[in-house]
């Protein structure tokens, strides 16, 4: 079996968890904390780096952060995960959907602006599988209505929009550490942000919203979002390897790319010439004339010893939502094809180049049926 994703530690990862058990530093005090945040900070040319323990948190520690109130609504795509409306909703804003683009699978760029209303505050592009989204127009708007840009970018390390990196371009960005992520510690996040006032809020709200007067005296209710120093460890040891982990992606996309992309029955995310891609996964999109949906291959794949995913189920196709009265009579129709006609190979960064190679023959197996 070929796995849909496999971590890869080839640095000093064991050393420092050593380390943090030899010197008692388990939790969050420990100081490959704030090293992680330094050296994530400085990667990104940002100013604030805030660790956090999961990149769902992030999102919803980020909307608290821009002190979004019950009512204000935050633009985002159809296509992405579950965790960005939640945090939107979990502090009583108002999620707005739009439709992603066919080829790229980003925010379609030209249908923001006419959902952008009175009591709209922010928007949230996702940066799908690795690639920016068209951040000029975005930012663009966002002067023009003075909203918030919100990037969440978990799965963009390391990632560019002509050559500025993803997480560094809007008012606060959010990652995540996830085991299959870029980046990983296991289960961990980071909110970055240039703006001081917004990056104290951010700290304040990770940690309880303790008070430096009087720890114990609170004004506001927070979160418990703190990563641990074992996290920050693998962090630490992560970074210290960006630009190899990012190369092992970007190889892994080129070599997905060149076997792949004339295969007859399916669609490659489009890359765009602002885009540096950094392939977090590789998604194929099956055409309409292939007569099976992506549930339908993903079994003939896995019989053949593939394991894949599936793309997100679209936010406004969610029966959680539907039952909160969201999004009921609306339509997004690429999102709702992405979700039936889509999945991505393993795409692990502890991928052997011989298994992609036999990925690509299996997909290509399972549609030589279609070819002319
Ligand atoms: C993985 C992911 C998240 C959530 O991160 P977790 O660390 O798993 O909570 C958020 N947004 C996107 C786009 C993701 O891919």
């Amino acid at each position: 079996m070929i796995l849909v994703n496999e971590p890869l530690f080839l640095g000093n990862e064991k050393a420092y968890l050593n380390q943090c058990i030899d010197t008692n530093w388990v939790s969050s005090d420990g100081p490959f904390v704030k090293k992680f945040e330094e050296m994530f900070a400085a990667y990104l040319g940002v100013k604030h780096a805030i660790a956090v323990s999961n990149g769902t948190v992030a999102i919803e520690l980020a909307i608290a952060a821009l002190d979004l109130q019950p009512g204000d609504e935050v633009i985002l795509p159809a296509h992405t995960i579950i965790s960005c409306p939640m945090g939107i909703i979990r502090r009583g804003a108002v999620p707005v959907l739009v439709d992603v683009d066919s080829e790229t699978w980003n925010l379609d760029v030209n249908q923001v602006e006419s959902k952008i209303t009175p009591r709209t505050k922010a928007i949230m592009p996702v940066h799908i599988f690795g690639q920016s989204c068209d951040m000029q127009p975005i930012l663009a708007l966002s002067q023009k209505y003075g909203l918030y840009i919100i990037e969440d970018a978990a799965e963009a390390h390391g990632a560019e929009y002509n050559g500025q990196k993803c997480g560094s371009m809007g008012h606060i960005a959010t990652f995540s550490f996830y085991a299959n992520k870029i980046v990983t510690t296991g289960e961990g996040g980071m909110v970055v942000t240039n703006d001081d006032v917004i990056a104290e809020r951010a700290r304040s709200y990770r940690n309880l919203c303790f008070q430096p007067q009087q720890r114990f005296l609170h004004e506001e209710l927070g979160y418990n979002f703190r990563l641990t120093n074992l996290q920050a460890a693998l962090g630490v040891a992560q970074m210290e390897n960006i630009e190899k982990l990012i190369a092992i992606k970007q190889e892994q996309g080129a070599n997905y790319t060149s076997r792949l992309q004339d295969t007859p029955g399916i669609q490659l995310q489009k890359v765009e010439p602002y885009a540096k891609h950094v392939y977090w996964v590789f998604g194929l999109l099956l055409d309409d004339a292939v007569p099976f949906d992506a549930f339908d291959w993903a079994k003939q794949l896995l019989a053949k010893g593939v394991q894949t995913r599936p793309f997100f189920w679209p936010i406004h196709e969610q029966p959680v939502f539907h039952k909160m009265d969201l999004f009921k009579e609306e339509s997004y129709p690429v999102a709702s094809k992405l979700a039936r006609r889509g999945l991505y190979v393993p795409s692990g960064m502890g991928l052997k180049t011989e298994d992609l190679e036999k990925v690509c023959v299996i997909v290509k197996e399972t549609l030589s049926v279609y070819a002319a």
